[in-house]
């Protein structure tokens, strides 16, 4: 059925409420009024002189007859026109309850609640909105339930340490050795620094992490950085981390604080999973925008893996991982500040070969 709008539909219906007022006006006015003036004359059937002595009984007698042929057309009228008024407002109003009904259950939890399509434009525009945001909000709770067991998941395995070693330590059961306090400090460590991250995470979800874009020269940045973190591994020979960047590579419109974090965050990765090799960062300009890559000799990410990398919490080896101190949660951010800036983050990558993260970022206009 075709929709109409809410403005025609009230248009139509207060036109048709006035045509059944007026026709039902005229056909009781042209059947009954006569027919009462006939029996008025009846009454006075005398002939033409009698009609004009009783001619003031016949103006009275004409006027009780359209009076009382007026009244039954008001009320057949009235009444057939706020019938009808009835039944169209009911018509109109109908999907108006259904929906606050919706709203109401949606309200208490229901969030699977939709409303129904319906025939009137406007009203179907407005369902359409609420369904949408209705399903936002399902995402969203949804999202937040994964957060929590996940959460949940990630605290429980560091607090059962800690409890258990200290409980051990309290009745003697375990000796007070500076290795057990140690690995005591590292697992409170790794919590706070899944605490921050995950602050950080949802800042940068709510929008509340401040990103102050500026003209940024990508290659005195990488360069300092790479510079910094070269010395920090000079001391093992078992990396070596280079830069190729060409000198005049375009400026960037980006935050600095945000791409050195995405490229400390990518280069730590890099260095922690390249056991022996080579770390690359390249740096080029294509299609107005600048891309940056960090290339690694190191483990690799199985391809199956490959569509979760930017998972929160996702890690290739959860145990193992968890050992090297990591939440889980920087690649999240990474590809959050990436896509806050502007740019997009992408991962190649082969087990026992190496892994590639590339992001780009818009290029000054
Ligand atoms: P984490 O803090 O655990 O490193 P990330 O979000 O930074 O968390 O990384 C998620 C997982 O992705 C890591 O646990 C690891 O399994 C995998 N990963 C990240 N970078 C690399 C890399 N360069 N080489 C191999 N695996 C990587």
């Amino acid at each position: 059925m075709a929709k109409i709008t809410l403005r025609s539909r009230l248009f139509l219906s207060h036109l048709a409420v006035m045509a059944v007022g007026i026709i039902t006006l005229v056909i009781i006015g042209r059947l009954y009024s006569p027919r009462l003036f006939v029996i008025s004359l009846e009454r006075y059937e005398n002939g033409v002189l009698s009609v004009q002595r009783h001619r003031t009984q016949l103006v009275k007698g004409f006027e009780a007859a359209w009076s009382r042929g007026m009244l039954w057309a008001i009320l057949m009228g009235g009444s057939t026109a706020a019938g009808l008024s009835y039944w169209v407002s009911r018509w109109i109003i109908r999907p108006l309850d259904q929906m606050e009904d919706v709203t109401r259950l949606f309200a208490s939890g229901q969030l699977s609640e939709r409303v129904p399509p319906s025939e009137i434009m406007e009203i179907q525009r407005l369902a359409n909105s609420f369904n949408r945001m209705a399903t936002d909000l399902e995402n969203v709770e949804q999202r937040r339930r994964e957060l929590i067991g996940d959460l949940t998941h990630e605290l429980r395995t560091p607090l059962t340490i800690l409890h258990g070693y200290l409980e051990g330590l309290a009745d003697g059961a375990v000796p007070a050795e500076t290795d057990l306090y140690q690995r005591l400090a590292d697992e409170t460590t790794r919590l706070q620094r899944l605490v921050n991250d995950l602050q950080e995470l949802s800042k940068l979800e709510a929008g509340y992490l401040p990103i102050q874009t500026q003209t940024v020269e990508l290659s005195a940045l990488l360069t300092g950085l790479v510079r910094a973190f070269a010395d920090q591994f000079a001391s093992d020979d078992r990396v070596i981390l280079t830069l190729d960047c060409p000198e005049d590579l375009p400026a960037v419109c980006a935050d600095p604080i945000r791409v050195e974090q995405i490229m400390i965050n990518l280069l730590s990765n890099a260095l922690r999973y390249t056991e022996k090799g080579r770390v690359t960062v390249t740096a080029w300009p294509d299609n107005r925008r600048v891309y940056i890559s960090i290339a690694d000799t190191g483990i690799g990410i199985a391809e199956a893996d490959l569509p979760y990398v930017f998972e929160r919490f996702w890690r290739a080896d959860r145990s193992r991982n968890r050992g090297s101190g990591g939440t889980g949660l920087g690649l999240t951010i990474c590809r959050r500040l990436v896509e806050v800036q502007g740019g997009q983050i992408e991962v190649k990558s082969q087990v026992g070969e190496g892994s590639e993260f590339i992001f780009w970022l818009p290029q000054v206009d």
